[in-house]
């Protein structure tokens, strides 16, 4: 394939509502193809749909854009603010006869289908006001605002290689004249796209398939315009693990709510870029690689299915390799009535906990252990605290007092406390959670006492005894 450069991609979001994941896959298809040819990723708000666009769906998607790191290099452009470009895209349009006036009213449109659907054939324009050599038009009604239509060829048939898709064939019969202007000369959806991919020389264009039947139009009309096309590419939708197409039913569609339910913007990205691409059997890669290895040959043409079990693991995966102190910041204001005074340092705990945790939120949960008073139950202390333990953990704290504060040599101490009172290690570590942090589930003892430090194991351990 070879590639129409400088490479120019861009995401065009309608600002109707939040960014959903089909939505953040497309927009970071188009920006790792920019990326990986050096190129430009431009940013442009389609909110010519004034009843459903809203400020806060436009913030939504600055946001989620902005969370993935996904930067645009150009815009954000509002096609709300280049209004007066698509009237002199028009204008010039009826002067070289591209387009025409059509003074038909709505109620004579639908009164022309309605006809047509009676015949059996596809309701279309009729081209009543279409013009053609030696045709002679119908008197221009007064007071009748005319609408602008597209002058669509009328035979032949409009073919593109979709780099998703393959080639796709629309034969222009089945397209109609398209209005590319209101009566009140407000433009079109698909005319303002055409003209914006074609003012912005957009060399690729990636998009939702739900767009494939207002690809022959914009094609139409770029070529009317002279516009060198760009490459399609459509790609399918995400299903749902059931199968059905994704849905709140499926948990979180809304990218921004991801961080909110603690998962790290990198495992996002790295989950989105397989879901409906491949790189062989890679499955977990850094946005670098990604931008590297991106090209249009490898995605995939039927629907991805969301699988939120592989984004927990690779989420578990990012958590890992995190820098502490960066998890500590997530975490820390999801740790609510966390007692950080005197308690160990978070960074710390982290590296202790974060090897099971899925999600930030299952982080912070974790990492609780060590920021709130123990308050074990006195059933399960009578449980574990009996009086043939008592002894070992008396000894226990004694040695505490001078044993030299690590991991190793508390192990080592403990070790010889239970050989010298003849008991297991379960006898001993039971009791010991429970007095130094009320769960009888935690990391491993050793490394819990080290990271609590002597006092307050001494503290704690006292109140037992
Ligand atoms: N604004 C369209 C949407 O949000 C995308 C149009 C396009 O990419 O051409 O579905």
């Amino acid at each position: 394939m070879t590639v129409r450069t400088p490479v120019r991609t861009r995401f065009a979001p309608s600002p109707t509502g939040y960014l959903h994941l089909g939505g953040a896959r497309t927009a970071l298809y188009s920006w790792a193809y920019a990326r990986h040819f050096g190129g430009t990723f431009i940013l442009r708000i389609e909110d010519t749909d004034l009843e459903r666009s809203t400020p806060e769906a436009v913030q939504a998607i600055l946001d989620g854009m902005q969370w993935l790191g996904l930067s645009h290099d150009e815009g954000p452009f509002y096609q709300m603010q280049r209004m007066d470009r698509y009237r002199e895209v028009v204008k010039g349009m009826l002067e070289a006869g591209t387009a025409y006036l059509c003074y038909c009213s709505p109620e004579e449109v639908e009164a022309m289908r309605e006809r047509m659907r009676a015949a059996g054939e596809k309701p279309r324009y009729d081209g009543t006001w279409r013009p053609e050599p030696g045709k002679v038009l119908p008197p221009v009604p007064e007071g009748v605002k005319p609408v602008v239509r597209f002058k669509n060829p009328l035979d032949g048939e409009v073919t593109w290689n979709d780099v998703v898709k393959g080639p796709i064939t629309i034969a222009n019969k089945e397209l109609d004249d398209l209005i590319i202007a209101r009566p009140d000369g407000t433009p079109t959806y698909n005319f303002c796209v055409s003209v914006d991919d074609w003012d912005m020389q957009i060399t690729h264009v990636l998009r939702g398939d739900d767009h494939v039947n207002n690809t022959p139009r914009q094609i139409n009309i770029l070529r009317a315009l002279g516009a060198e096309l760009p490459q399609y590419g459509h790609l399918p939708m995400i299903l749902g693990p059931d199968g059905q197409k994704l849905s709140k039913r499926h948990g979180a569609v809304s990218v921004m709510q991801y961080p909110e339910q603690g998962y790290l913007p990198e495992a996002m990205l790295n989950y989105l870029a397989r879901l409906g691409w491949s790189h062989g059997d890679d499955e977990i890669f850094s946005m670098e690689q990604f931008t590297e290895w991106f090209n249009l040959e490898h995605l995939t043409a039927s629907a991805a299915q969301f699988n939120p079990e592989k984004l927990a693991w690779l989420n578990n995966h990012y958590i890992k390799a995190a820098d502490n102190a960066r998890l500590a910041e997530l975490a820390r204001p999801k740790m609510e009535g966390a007692q950080f005074d005197g308690a160990p340092e978070l960074p710390a705990v982290l590296a202790l906990v974060k090897d099971r945790a899925n999600t930030i939120n299952e982080l912070a949960d974790a990492a609780m252990l060590f920021f709130r008073q123990p308050a074990p139950s006195a059933e399960l202390m009578s449980q574990h605290l009996t009086d043939a333990v008592k002894p070992a953990l008396a000894a226990f704290a004694e040695r505490c007092r001078t044993v030299e504060w690590n991991k190793a040599a508390i192990a080592a101490m403990l070790k010889e406390v239970l050989a010298a009172h003849g008991l297991k290690m379960p006898q001993i570590a039971m009791p010991l959670r429970l007095l130094v942090t009320g769960q009888l589930q935690t990391p491993a003892i050793d490394a819990v006492l080290e990271l609590f430090g002597r006092e307050t194991v001494l503290a704690r351990v006292g109140k037992g005894l």
